[in-house]
């Protein structure tokens, strides 16, 4: 019999008071104890954390309707039992009496709110959506005397979320796309939307490689840009874990923390000059020679020649121009065979990526990167070694990488070192990009972005009339999946003579942008006037908060859907520089269920799909999202029930029927798709057709509902028979239940592990098949490493292998004039290049007259985005959260527990900058940038000292960015300092470097 963990520990309990015999206890009273127990007669459900995507599970105990205890779940593969203090507070919030528990509305220049019924809210809201979307729509653009149907509304908009579950995020998508939304966005594009181009540049995929539990299975783990022990607790676990065998751990990071406490190494880091301290690892490596060069020439394209018009000079790639501040990619290409295929030479052939990597790297000496990075140039040459010499080596990160101007090279600079370290698709290996909300990789994979369509398709723009023109761009491999999710969104109304009814979709602008940024300037520029947000706070978690309070007073209605009212919801509220009898804006705050009252599916950061329980009603009258979302659309599609205009067309031929009782299954179901010849459920990606006979609403989530099961309800977290933390009957991992992405390359050419004491998948001669403890991640299991399938571990890039360089690719079709498949370029260039951040203490050594990256375009809005300057705001701000609350802290600053382990912000300083000041700890201090200006508490510490940069002192000071004015804690939000001038490629704010001056307050 298979005793889980957690029946072990109830019958340990139970059996206690027979044990206790033998110590000459009195037995009738121990067992009227355990009788006692306050558990006893409780429901028992599992649910999953809603906090960091380690995904934790838990399980919570409900009494007469009530929830009376909730603890980590022992059987859960990531978290064995344990919870941080986030998670462990949470039985708080079913019975919290500060939730928003009916739905209320508050009208033009009211200072409060009216409570309304269900039915007024989603009326009044769904006749908003109408009337804007009728008034303000855009069938048509003309461009170079050209005409392009555009079937758009730029002034409706739609934010969230991370937050809510899969089920919901995939109708947020679909509802968004039937009314011509363009602008939809949520929490990924301030804190994760940089790795997506960066990963897929280098692998073709841009998830987390591999899983928490196989961090374990590191030699060395380089943690950078993350304070993982703090903000991704769990991980802590298995760090430890890798530690107890030998790992060597290093933190490369602004400050001390908790993270550097458990590493061997720390170093501090000036705060955006990474590029400049993984570039000298990287050239330390190319200089020692102590590539691997067997893997380089097997799974990558450094052999591959690059053309001969490519060109680096003093900050800027070949193709610039000036005045658009953008690049012509073209010159980035390959030299290409008669097939169109890369010519592939050697390692030494000066026109190699290799070659050209060396050419370029050279400049990156440890002296220049140190003084360039603050980090003495032994401690670079030190940790370069100990990732060397300790392989399989692994790479965590997150925000303190993500957040720059710079954030997508950033990321590509760690998947340089690991290619050159052989350190990608093995045990212990890869790049953890450590995501941060409950459903952030979820959100992302369902596009609740308006650059990408559900499973990473690219959003059509106006060029692209028809789904041959798409696939020009996007190629035939991904078009297969685009008109699976036609067909999932349009069902039988979607078919080849109709072009899957591909015409009737939005097409963005192409030179447009619609990120969340913009959606606040363009209701700066009064063209905005709806905004829906669920699960998300922009009044505290968006950059340069001033732009967000006026973009959000000139809106013509504001919904907000929460447990809790939030400063989004609440921004119209009284307080300094805020007088309500000025703002016109209509809110209506809906009361959302907790995430201890829903079901459906979420997915961790390391892509495990799990199914959430709903142990409890939702209080007062609060709904789970996924309800709300049905409800409004229904009463959307009512009011344009007797429309014959052309652009309401989409309205009437969308399928939307979801069950009342059942919603989040069927709509797992529809994403998981149907083979419509057979009616059954898809198995696996591999029965995806190409000529719409089958649908599936996210083609990676194909197979999540294999044989007609939920997958992701699956709990055998003892079954790993590799020993590597694998538990392929663990709940469910997209794509393809495969646990660590790019397997293939854990093998040689000829298909054999390269540790055989760590393997996980093989060329299987015998059964001549691939095979082995985890899915192996090739095109086609039967096809062997004799053919090109075979030797494809990157196949998701043009060119299936992995890209150090970052080419200008489309791997054409053998037939025919459509591309098979595009590799990504990022736009501001092939390899990863240093720049300063916008606002930077200190010139750019490399090339001073290339300060800050050449594609950047800011400040975008005339006096809401001012540049600071050293001289009047000397020291480097960096911001990230504390332990104890969770971003915006709409949940954690609601719970007492919390408030009284960290009650308020503060700014950390260390003593150098404390005793100039004049400030001992605890006194208060102003900080301003160019921006804003906050007053908060000095803390004084020495975890963080004054650097060194180009000869002149560069003193770095820390903030928490969790605080705003709602809560049982309230504080100044530090996001009023932070600047939100965006990386090019994907518009994600430099929040962790900018300037500021601090002063003593009252002085
Ligand atoms: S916050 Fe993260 S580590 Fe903490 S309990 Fe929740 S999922 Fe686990």
């Amino acid at each position: 019999m298979e005793v889980s963990r957690r029946t072990l520990l109830k019958t340990t309990a139970a059996g206690a008071g027979l044990s206790l015999a033998g110590f000459g206890f009195n037995i009738p009273s121990v067992k009227a104890a355990v009788k006692g127990f306050k558990l006893d007669d409780a429901q028992e459900y599992t649910s999953i954390c809603t906090f960091c995507a380690c995904g934790c599970g838990m399980v919570g105990y409900v009494k007469n309707g009530k929830m009376i205890n909730l603890e980590g779940d022992s059987d859960h593969i990531v978290n064995e039992g344990g919870l941080c203090s986030k998670g462990a507070s949470m039985s708080v919030i079913p019975n919290s009496e500060n939730r928003n528990l009916k739905p209320k509305y508050r009208a033009p220049k009211s200072d409060k709110w009216v409570e309304i019924s269900w039915d007024e809210a989603l009326d009044k809201i769904a006749s908003k959506i109408k009337q804007v979307r009728d008034d303000n729509w855009i069938a048509q653009e003309t461009e170079n005397g050209k005409t392009y149907n555009v079937n758009r509304c730029d002034a409706l908009s739609f934010v969230g979320g991370a937050q809510v579950h899969n089920e919901e995020c995939y109708l947020i998508s679909k509802m968004t796309k039937m009314l011509g939304v363009a602008f939809l966005e949520h929490q990924a594009r301030l804190c994760h939307s940089s790795t997506v181009p960066a990963l897929s540049t280098a692998f073709g995929r841009g998830a987390m490689t591999n899983t928490w539990q196989d961090l374990k299975n590191a030699k060395a783990i380089l943690i950078e840009g993350s304070n993982a022990a703090e903000n991704h607790p769990m991980s802590a676990k298995w760090i430890m874990r890798a530690k107890a065998q030998g790992a060597v751990v290093i933190h490369v990071d602004p400050r001390f923390t908790r993270t550097s406490k458990l590493a061997d190494i720390h170093a501090q880091i000036r705060p955006g000059t990474d590029i400049a301290f993984l570039g000298a690892i990287i050239n330390y490596i190319l200089e020692t020679e102590s590539y691997d060069r067997e893997y380089l020439l097997t799974h990558t394209n450094a052999a591959m020649l690059v053309s001969k018009d490519f060109d680096f000079n003093e900050g800027l790639f070949s193709g610039y121009n000036e005045e658009k501040h953008s690049y012509n990619k073209k010159t980035w290409a390959y030299q290409l065979d008669g097939a169109g295929k890369p010519i592939v030479a050697t390692l030494t052939h000066p026109d190699s990526v290799m070659m050209k990597m060396r050419e370029f790297y050279k400049r990156y000496d440890l002296q220049t990167a140190s003084n360039i990075t603050g980090i003495p140039a032994e401690d670079i040459k030190k940790i370069a070694e100990v990732m060397i010499n300790n392989r399989p080596g692994t790479v965590m990160y997150a925000l303190g990488m993500t957040q720059h101007t710079v954030g997508v090279q950033n990321i590509r600079s760690f998947t340089v070192m690991q290619f050159l370290l052989g350190n990608v698709g093995k045990p212990g290996s890869g790049i953890n990009a450590l995501r941060g909300e409950p459903n952030v990789q979820g959100s992302t994979d369902f596009a609740v972005l308006f650059n990408y369509y559900p499973g990473y398709l690219n959003t059509p723009n106006h060029k692209q009339q028809t789904l041959d023109e798409w696939t020009q761009s996007s190629g035939t491999f991904r078009r297969k999946f685009m008109v699976n999710l036609m067909k999932s969104w349009f069902g039988e109304n979607a078919n080849a003579e109709n072009d899957f009814c591909y015409p009737l979709l939005p097409k963005l602008n192409a030179s447009q942008n619609y990120s969340i940024y913009r959606i606040f300037e363009t209701a700066l520029e009064k063209k905005m006037k709806f905004l829906y947000i669920t699960g998300q706070n922009p009044l505290v978690t968006s950059p340069n908060l001033n732009i967000v309070q006026a973009g959000l007073q000139n809106l013509e209605m504001l919904v907000c859907a929460d447990p809790f009212e939030t400063e989004t919801s609440c921004f119209w509220q009284k307080r300094e520089g805020v007088d309500p009898s000025t703002i016109d804006t209509e809110v209506i705050l809906l009361p959302a269920a907790s995430f201890l009252e829903k079901e459906g599916t979420l997915i961790n950061s390391s892509r495990l799909v799990q199914w959430r329980y709903a142990g409890l009603k939702p209080l007062g009258e609060a709904k789970q999202d996924i309800e709300i979302l049905d409800l409004l659309f229904q009463k959307i599609r009512e009011k344009y029930a007797n429309s014959t205009e052309e652009k309401d067309k989409i309205l009437k031929l969308v399928k939307w029927d979801y069950p009342a009782d059942n919603r989040s299954d069927a709509v797992l179901k529809e994403i998981n798709g149907y083979n419509h010849k057979t009616g059954q459920l898809l198995k696996g990606i591999g029965e995806i057709q190409a000529d719409g006979s089958t649908s599936t609403g996210c083609w990676v989530y194909a197979g999540v509902y294999a044989n007609g099961e939920n997958q992701t309800l699956r709990k055998d977290f003892q079954t790993d028979p590799s020993g590597l933390g694998i538990f392929p009957k663990y709940a469910w991992t997209w794509p393809g239940n495969i646990h660590i992405l790019y397997n293939r390359a854990s093998c040689d050419k000829n298909g054999r592990p390269y540790d055989e004491s760590k393997k996980l998948v093989w060329w299987d001669e015998n059964a001549k098949r691939w095979t082995g403890y985890d899915v192996p991640d090739v095109p086609l299991a039967t096809d062997g490493p004799a053919t090109a399938n075979g030797q494809k571990p990157f196949r998701m890039s043009g060119e299936g292998v992995g890209r150090l360089f970052g080419a200008y690719y489309a791997d054409p079709e053998t037939q025919g004039s459509l591309p098979r498949d595009t590799s990504y370029t990022p736009g501001d260039g092939p390899f990863p290049e240093f720049y300063e951040p916008v606002e930077s203490p200190t010139k750019n050594i490399l090339h001073e007259n290339v300060a800050s990256n050449p594609c950047l375009i800011y400040p975008r809005v005339k006096g809401f985005q001012e540049i600071g300057n050293k001289a009047d705001f000397p020291y480097v701000l960096c911001t990230s959260a504390v332990s104890e609350h969770w971003c915006s802290g709409a949940y954690t600053r609601n719970v007492p527990w919390l408030n009284e382990l960290v009650k308020e912000t503060f700014i950390e300083m260390p003593h150098s900058l404390a005793d100039k000041l004049g400030v001992k700890n605890g006194e208060k201090v102003k900080v301003n940038s160019a921006r804003g200006e906050v007053v908060v508490k000095a803390m004084v510490t020495n975890r963080i000292h004054t650097l060194n940069i180009n000869g002149e002192e560069c003193t770095v000071v820390w903030m928490p960015y969790n605080w705003g004015f709602k809560g049982l804690s309230s504080a100044a939000s530090t996001n009023l300092l932070t600047i939100d001038a965006g990386d090019p490629n994907t518009w994600i704010q430099e929040t962790k470097a900018c300037l500021v001056n601090v002063t003593k307050a009252g002085v």
